[in-house]
């Protein structure tokens, strides 16, 4: 009388991207959010913003110890970037995919970065890897009442 193979749904996550300095000054934030849009995750919170060192350098305090920290600083720092919120069945994984690996030269046909980015330091996109990661980023650039549930 049971079904024991169980809920086969993927279940609806949100995760947080940030669209980087060179993809805005590229001029393609609504091809990036276009591809998000096209591929079933949906933006409940968007807005762009000047990231502050203090504030990117705590974004990125994970890799603080890595040689690149400055850089990626510097990076994320030198122009406006685009932050929001995406939500969708799988949507953690799904933008991961969306976006690519993180090196361009090593990222699929077809991803955000294959598309738009330049290098692995400038590279377009940010994603959450994780739900704990995705929790944490969304709290470190949105208010609750920030994200609109739709
Ligand atoms: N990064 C870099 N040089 C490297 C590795 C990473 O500049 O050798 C930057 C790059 O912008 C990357 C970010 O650091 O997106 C975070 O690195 P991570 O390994 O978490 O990659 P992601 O999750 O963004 O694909």
């Amino acid at each position: 009388p049971f079904c024991l193979l169980g809920d086969l749904s993927v279940a609806i996550e949100r995760t947080f991207s940030i669209v980087k300095p060179d993809a805005v000054a590229k001029n393609v934030i609504g091809e990036i959010y276009s591809r998000f849009e096209k591929n079933g995750l949906k933006i409940v919170a968007s807005k762009m913003v000047r990231l502050s060192q203090e504030k990117a350098e705590g974004f990125y305090a994970e890799h603080k110890e890595r040689p690149f920290f400055p850089a990626l600083v510097e990076f994320m720092t030198s122009g406006p970037v685009c932050v929001q919120v995406l939500e969708g069945e799988g949507a953690i994984l799904k933008n991961r995919e969306l976006m690519g690996a993180t090196n361009p030269k090593e990222a699929a046909a077809g991803t955000i970065r294959a598309d738009f980015a330049s290098s692995i330091d400038a590279n377009a996109v940010h994603g959450s890897d994780a739900p704990e990661s995705a929790a944490r980023e969304i709290a470190y650039f949105f208010a609750e009442e920030e994200i609109c549930a739709r």
